[in-house]
């Protein structure tokens, strides 16, 4: 517990992460560009700053939730690993480039501080209620240092190993995640064109060779899974936006190594055309509709 945390990036994920660890007794100082953000962490019992530099100043680790790669590099660049003590910890838990991921851990250690990417998946939800899994890419000394931390605002922290290695496997997962559901829904509505009750076909998949997440947990089809999005017209859960994010990320990644990645690159370009034509703010199961909607008859 003598860990002294600058917890930078308090939207929607951050806010309710900085609260868990307020709750387990850490010295948490939080700090947002936006005011808004800066209110609701007050509002919830998180001590703000009035700057990422002050926030930074003293602190043990510096943990950040932005938005992107982008976001993390200006904010590193821009004074903000300056601003701390030598050897401090700079926890990145955004989803972002692997080789961002990389070059901002490398600038980190060139100004003597030590660095790990730990990037999240279980959403808001999981945020909120401290049952986020973290893949982690850092050094094992570094991994041993964060991992009480992990375990406070998640209830499953994987070592993938070095820097840039939990981006690596965030970026593996979600492509998968992004295939299958493609997948599942036009399996869905093939099944509804073929006569089949999506019950029925839901009892064959589900227990056969088809099973996967998207179908047994994220199910796209309303009925079958009575928490899945589908069952509240499809209010997330993953937005469309996120997915398309991740997917194109992961798009980078499959040039950058030169992968042929076919339906990884194919997935991309459905989740970006479902972001751009209104499905930005829906669950990303909601391709179903796009589908469905683009089959003949
Ligand atoms: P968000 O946009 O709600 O929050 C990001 C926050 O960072 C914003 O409040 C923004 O003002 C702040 N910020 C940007 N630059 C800053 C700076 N220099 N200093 C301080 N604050 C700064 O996004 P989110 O939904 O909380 O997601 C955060 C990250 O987590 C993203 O990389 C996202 O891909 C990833 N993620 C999100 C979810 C989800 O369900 N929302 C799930 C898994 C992973």
């Amino acid at each position: 517990m003598s860990e002294v945390i600058a917890f930078l990036g308090l939207g929607h994920m951050g806010g309710p992460m900085a609260v868990n660890l307020v709750k387990a007794g850490y010295q948490v100082r939080g700090f947002d560009v936006v005011p808004a953000a800066l209110e609701a962490s007050t509002a919830n019992g998180v001590p703000v700053a009035a700057s990422a530099e002050e926030a930074a100043a003293g602190a043990t680790v510096v943990l950040t939730m932005f938005p992107s790669g982008k976001h993390l590099l200006d904010a590193y660049r821009g004074g903000l690993l300056a601003a701390a003590q030598p050897g401090t910890l700079f926890l990145d838990c955004s989803t972002i480039n692997v080789d961002e991921a990389r070059e901002a851990a490398q600038l980190a250690v060139e100004a003597g501080h030590r660095a790990a990417d730990a990037p999240v998946s279980g959403g808001v939800v999981g945020a909120e209620a401290g049952t986020l899994t973290f893949m982690v890419g850092a050094a094992a000394a570094e991994f041993e240092t964060i991992a009480p931390l992990l375990e406070v605002m998640g209830k499953r922290a994987v070592h993938c190993g070095g820097n840039g290695a939990g981006q690596a496997a965030k970026i593996c997962n979600n492509m998968l995640l992004g295939v299958s559901m493609i997948a599942a829904s036009e399996a869905f509505v093939l099944g509804e064109k073929l006569g089949l009750e999506h019950q029925a076909l839901y009892d064959v998949i589900s227990t056969a060779s088809g099973q996967c997440w998207a179908v047994t947990t994220n199910c796209p089809v309303p009925g079958p899974v009575p928490a899945s999005p589908a069952n509240r017209d499809y209010q997330p859960g993953f937005a469309g936006a996120l997915m398309s994010k991740d997917l194109n990320l992961a798009l980078a990644a499959l040039e950058s190594t030169g992968v042929s990645g076919e339906l990884g690159a194919l997935a991309a370009q459905i989740y970006q055309r479902f972001a751009e034509e209104g499905g930005a703010g829906r669950d990303f199961s909601g391709i179903i509709t796009d589908i469905r909607e683009k089959s003949e008859h």
